[in-house]
């Protein structure tokens, strides 16, 4: 079969959840054994999101092949099962660098370089490469930014353009919003055909209209809207708000979206998606019994993007163990030493976050301490694990100064600093040590026990790790360094193996859990933080 396209554009406002959406209806595509990817085209001009900081997009996602990525490859990832690559996101700023650097060449032989042809033929391009591999049926273009924006003129213009070259091979979803004013009871379908009619005035007819709404729209509305709007009236399809993210697949497939789209590119649907194990953890989800409470000790706690891939990571592994996820953010500016008991209490595990510089680290320290000598499941992932390394050194080993160099150059006990290979970098774009890399585990470790393997690969992003001249030291006070990488001998993993579970991983392992494969760390804390609730609650009987 030929590769079909499957644009996904937006309109109205921002944040109606096209990835979500992008996600499900490849999810359902999966399900029925197409081979589907998903892409995103982001209008910025930064090369990558790896400069942003959490404020602007939300967390940073990085790929196996060490993209920073835009987070909703997390969720296409999540919901499909199928590993992105820096191919599956491509921003402004990437498509004029390479244009420019083609200018530069002299490949353009000439020419005035411009917006039109120029640019939307690199976009163009890019858009194709993936399904040019010859390993997907469906190529899903996830175009971010809003309808109308100035900046994704030209990725709409490759679109309309790419309309006419594909032909019958490619679809565009128009996702809008219907908004409900309440004091007149109504629900408006304006903002959705405004919304179209611009997408017409660059020449763009949906064949597809996904209207984000928190009411029911009635069919009458859905069918005036199709008439305004000249789009088929089934092909008019609502996205109620969901409980959870993870029901707007079977959403999607209780109004036929898998087949509508289908049946538009040519393809006769057979039979139903094999939806069997998504719906197997959406029941778990709907009856879960108990409820796990874990804390995340972060500097972004009032973001609710900043942590996504690790809030999801924690979602999956307590929906399999028949918990219900409470995650309580704890901000790490507002832990002292006076009040960690309060802010802490009544956790069954926690989570030292990720992170980059000096703001909130010292209540990250605070809180270590107290969950060490409290004995409370602790993951520390990332600058968590360096924190864990530093609490440890400053207040097990008595080296009281001990600091990353991070955070303070002149540390007389540098036990976390800066890699080798980073004391050349001054570009700060692209240039940490990203992607999956391979991690040997200690046979008998906590984290062996928990893969089930001794060899694992992890996606990781930072620029520090543990000062491998203090190793020795660590081990016999009791910390082990259970995880290494088996070329650089870069310690991937610290445990405490006398406490219940304390365990830091300078890799990111909430990148790679999935709906369908959850992280086996991530089961292995949140197993150990519902054993340590029951412990605490027969305690007190
Ligand atoms: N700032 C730390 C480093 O660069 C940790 C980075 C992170 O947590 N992602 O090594």
């Amino acid at each position: 079969m030929e590769t079909k396209y499957l644009f996904v554009t937006g309109g109205v406002v921002s944040s109606l959840g096209k990835g979500i959406i992008s996600s499900s209806l490849a999810c359902l595509l999966k399900a029925r054994g197409y081979r589907v990817t998903i892409q995103k085209f982001d209008p910025y001009i930064n090369i990558d999101p790896g400069t942003l900081n959490p404020y602007e997009h939300g967390e940073c996602y990085v790929t196996v092949d060490g993209h920073e990525a835009d987070l909703d490859l997390g969720h296409y990832e999540r919901f499909t099962n199928v590993r992105t690559t820096r191919a599956n996101n491509v921003t402004t700023g990437r498509i004029y660098r390479s244009v420019i650097d083609k200018e530069r060449r002299g490949d353009y032989l000439g020419k005035t370089v411009q917006i039109i042809p120029h640019i939307t033929d690199e976009i163009k391009r890019n858009v194709m490469a993936l399904g040019k591999t010859g390993d997907f049926d469906f190529v899903i273009t996830e175009i971010g930014g809003v309808v109308g924006d100035i900046e994704s003129l030209p990725f709409l213009e490759a679109v309309r353009q790419l309309r006419w070259e594909l032909e019958a091979d490619c679809l565009c979803i128009h996702l809008t919003y219907v908004p409900y004013i309440s004091a007149a009871k109504e629900l408006k379908t304006k903002p959705t055909q405004h919304s179209v009619k611009q997408l017409q005035q660059l020449g763009i007819q949906p064949d597809v209209l996904i209207l984000r709404t928190e009411h029911e729209v009635p069919p009458s509305m859905r069918r005036k809207i199709a008439q305004f709007c000249n789009v088929a009236p089934d092909a008019v399809v609502q996205s109620r708000d969901a409980s959870s993210i993870y029901k707007v697949p079977i959403l999607m497939h209780e109004q036929h979206l898998d087949e509508i789209v289908l049946r538009k590119v040519g393809v006769t649907p057979a039979g139903e998606p094999d939806l069997g194990p998504w719906r197997g953890f959406l029941s778990k989800m709907d009856s879960a019994a108990g409820k796990v409470t874990i804390g995340l000790v972060g500097k972004y706690v009032e973001l609710q993007d900043a942590y996504k891939s690790i809030n999801e990571a924690l979602f999956h592994a307590a929906t399999y163990l028949d918990h219900r996820l409470e995650l309580r953010y704890i901000h790490s500016e507002k832990v002292n030493s006076g009040n960690v008991g309060d802010m802490l209490d009544g956790l069954d595990g926690v989570v030292i976050a990720p992170g980059f510089g000096q703001r909130g680290i010292e209540g990250k320290f605070v809180a270590l301490e107290w969950c060490r000598t409290n004995d409370i499941p602790t993951f520390g992932i990332c600058l968590g694990m360096q924190c864990m390394v530093i609490e440890f050194a400053r207040n097990v080993l008595g080296l009281r100064e001990a600091d990353s160099t991070e955070m303070n150059h002149n540390t007389p006990d540098n036990v976390i600093d800066l890699m080798e290979e980073q004391k050349s970098v001054h570009n700060m774009g692209g240039t940490m040590r990203l992607g999956a890399y391979a991690c040997r585990l200690a046979p008998g470790s906590r984290a062996a026990e928990a893969y089930g393997a001794t060899e694992v690969e992890e996606r990781h992003r930072h620029r520090f790790e543990f000062n491998n001249d203090y190793r020795a030291r660590f081990e016999e006070a009791g910390m082990k360094c259970v995880g290494e990488n088996p070329d650089t001998r870069l310690v991937e993993v610290v445990e405490i193996p006398s406490l219940r579970w304390f365990i830091g991983t300078q890799y990111h392992p909430e990148y790679s859990s999935t709906v369908l494969s959850p992280s086996p760390l991530f089961m292995d804390f949140v197993k150990n933080a519902i054993n340590y609730k029951h412990e605490k609650e027969q305690q007190h009987d």
